[in-house]
């Protein structure tokens, strides 16, 4: 039999406060085999968030140097901060044969899937544009400024769904995390996945 391929890479994408953070997070309590990817970010933490866990909290000047140097598969500006994914950490993880999780923006999923177009793409939307406020309001981690920057970007955002392959709607969180384990589990079906899996005779 042929070496087992490597890890499926995913991508999940949405509008800030439509709940991926929630939603993955229960992904990851029902998938622990899945490594979620911490980006970089030059934003500073909300209450409660943790260094190394819900990002890699960086200042401006090593962002710059981690562009400059290479060392990221992708980033974009979002709201005025950068926000970017480590190349190595993850193919580390690939290599190893273990699936990775992104949760990026619209312009890092593009990026990605132009570099590795068999990345899925998963995009999570509200039941509606007055959920999503709500969510946000009720959040309560961001002033009002930051979440008027936030709607105008989830606008700007929506106009990229057709370009995902699949469509989420968190309307129940468990709902949400249903559709997303079952589009990770086809994804590792697909026989360029499981091709090592079979002897094919020379004719
Ligand atoms: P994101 O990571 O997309 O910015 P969060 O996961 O921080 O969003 O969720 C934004 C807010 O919405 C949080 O207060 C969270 O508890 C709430 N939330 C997430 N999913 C749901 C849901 N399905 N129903 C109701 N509230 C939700
Ligand atoms: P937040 O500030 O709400 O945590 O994240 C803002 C946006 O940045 C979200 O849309 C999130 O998906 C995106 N984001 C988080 N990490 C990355 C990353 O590494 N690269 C890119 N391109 N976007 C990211």
């Amino acid at each position: 039999m042929n070496k087992p391929l490597t890890g499926n890479l995913a991508i999940v994408s949405g509008p800030s406060g439509v709940g991926k953070s929630t939603v993955i997070a229960e992904v990851l309590r029902r998938r622990p085999d899945l490594y979620f990817s911490v980006s970089f970010t030059t934003r500073a933490p909300r209450e409660g968030e943790v260094n190394g866990v819900n990002y890699h909290f960086v200042d401006v000047p090593e962002f710059e140097r981690m562009i400059a140097e290479g060392e990221l598969l992708e980033y974009a500006n979002y709201s005025g901060n950068y926000y970017g994914t480590s190349a190595k950490l993850i193919d580390e993880k690939l290599e190893q044969g273990i699936d990775v999780l992104l949760d990026i923006e619209v312009v890092g999923s593009k990026i990605v899937h132009d570099k590795r177009p068999d990345t899925p793409l998963i995009f999570i939307i509200p039941p509606s544009f007055e959920v999503l406020s709500q969510r946000l309001y009720g959040r309560g981690t961001d002033s009002e400024e930051v979440i008027q920057k936030r709607l105008d970007r989830a606008r700007e955002e929506l106009k990229e769904v057709p370009r995902y392959d699949y469509l989420v709607v968190n309307d129940r969180v468990e709902n949400a995390v249903d559709e997303i384990l079952s589009i990770l589990r086809a994804e590792g079906c697909r026989t360029k996945k499981r091709i090592h899996l079979v002897e094919i005779e020379e004719e």
